[in-house]
């Protein structure tokens, strides 16, 4: 398994951010990425609110610029879509459509999609005159008369961002009241330039080269009618992706995931960035930003991590340590840490299975648990000293005494609950 001091999931502003960081920080960085860099950048012509490109830059451009900087210092990327995590032990494993990889620190850059409305038209007119983002956009509707789609906050506050640019806009909401709170209601309903359509639903967006039209339906009365525009900007919320790491999203929060200010999970080591986390302005800039504090403080955690456990990760991984008669009660019984002692056999089929998981795992609780396996066609006497009369069976040790046991049928799963409970 390849092992990486800090592993970054996405590769849009703040996945491409955080590698910048972390590799310029000399700490051995990979970007996981399962499509083409920059993430939702790329669906925008141009962006013209990210500092430092004052004739603005096409979302293409800065997300090839952010890659090539981030692996000018030694940052690798890879495509791989991350599938999921297992976050038990001091290490972090990676499982993706192209095999599973370890870290110390894990970066969750994975962003989000805007929902779409689903109706006709709306996929073939994105990027000419559908857009998902008006702070984005709505300088390109000077003077146009445009459409956005939702009832909520967002759609509301954007809706009035948009009368800024546009001579008129049309709010379309399905409901005879809006969902955004009374504050952001009332100046939309003092705003001269924006009209709202209640009880309304977007059957279908028209147009050939750029949107002319949206075709609209009437709840109340069901009476069809069109109306002539430029653009519809949909608001019918974003979805985050990131069902790799279920266990991490909070449910009460749309399932984005929740980070302090340092953007750490709740998980050790495991920090979330842009789109994909709990917060209020979804951006570019603010995607950048998330990047650069996760990844300083990915570098201390890793560095943290080092001082406690100096091995390079790819010894730790392969720690198992062969116990044997001889030395069984210096390595188990005089051992400080817990011990996990794995009988095993050679011609045992389930003891050759569990052997990966208990390198894997020997890698993921290093530092907290000591890993021993016994071959107990070598070590008979041993076996038979300690009961252990079928494989394969799994002891554990914590102050020189034997404190549970595992045997028979027993899986992974079962395994980690053991060594937590022994580790309390
Ligand atoms: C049409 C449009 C126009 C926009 N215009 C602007 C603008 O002008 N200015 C501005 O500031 N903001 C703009 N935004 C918003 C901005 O693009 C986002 O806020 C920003 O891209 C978020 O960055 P991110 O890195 O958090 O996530 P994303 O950009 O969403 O990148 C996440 C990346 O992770 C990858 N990924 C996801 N899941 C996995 C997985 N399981 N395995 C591997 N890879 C995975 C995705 O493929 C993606 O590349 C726009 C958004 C849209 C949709």
């Amino acid at each position: 398994m390849d092992s990486y001091d800090v592993i970054i999931i996405g590769a849009g502003p703040a996945g491409l951010t955080a590698a910048l960081y972390s590799a310029r920080a000399k700490l051995r960085t990979l970007v996981l990425e399962r499509a083409a860099s920059g993430g939702q950048m790329t669906a925008t012509d141009m962006i013209e609110n990210y500092p430092g490109f004052p004739e603005g830059v096409s979302g293409a451009e800065l997300a090839a610029l952010m890659e090539r900087q981030a692996l000018r210092f030694g940052a690798e990327r890879r495509s791989a879509a991350v599938l999921s995590l297992d976050l038990e032990g001091g290490l972090r494993i990676v499982r993706t459509d192209k095999g599973d990889l370890a870290c110390r620190a894990l970066i969750i850059a994975s962003g989000a999609t805007p929902r779409p409305l689903g109706c006709p038209g709306e996929a073939e007119l994105r990027g000419r005159g559908v857009s998902y983002c008006a702070v984005c956009d709505a300088a390109f509707y000077e003077g146009c008369r445009v459409a956005v789609v939702g009832g909520g906050d967002a759609a509301v506050e954007e809706a009035l961002y948009l009368t800024r640019f546009a001579s008129e806009v049309l709010l379309i909401h399905r409901r005879d009241a809006l969902r955004a709170t009374k504050i952001v209601q009332e100046r939309a309903l003092a705003e001269p330039r924006l009209k709202i359509l209640w009880d309304t639903v977007v059957e279908g967006i028209r147009g050939g080269d750029a949107v002319e039209a949206v075709d609209l339906k009437n709840l109340r009365t069901g009476q069809r009618s069109s109306e002539p525009v430029d653009g519809v900007f949909v608001y019918v919320g974003l979805s985050p992706s990131n069902a790799f790491c279920e266990a991490l999203r909070a449910e009460d929060s749309g399932s984005y995931i929740r980070t302090d200010e340092h953007m750490r999970t709740r998980v050790p080591g495991v920090y979330a960035v842009g789109d994909v986390r709990e917060k209020e302005l979804r951006q570019v800039v603010t995607a950048a930003a998330d990047g650069a504090i996760a990844a300083t403080h990915a570098g201390k955690y890793v560095v943290e991590q080092c001082t406690e456990n100096p091995q390079p990760l790819e010894k730790t991984m392969s720690a198992l340590l062969e116990a044997t008669k001889e030395n069984f009660d210096a390595e188990v019984r005089s051992c400080g840490q817990p011990v996990l002692v794995d009988f095993w056999g050679p011609r045992c089929g389930p003891c050759l299975a569990l052997l990966p998981v208990v390198e894997e795992l020997a890698a993921g609780f290093a530092g907290r648990m000591k890993f021993c396996t016994v071959n107990s066609a070598e070590n008979r006497r041993l076996a038979i000293d300690l009961k252990v009369m079928s494989l394969p069976s799994f002891l554990f040790f914590k102050g020189g005494q034997e404190v549970a046991r595992l045997q028979g049928e027993f899986g992974r799963q079962e395994i980690v609950e053991r060594i937590q409970a022994v580790l309390g």
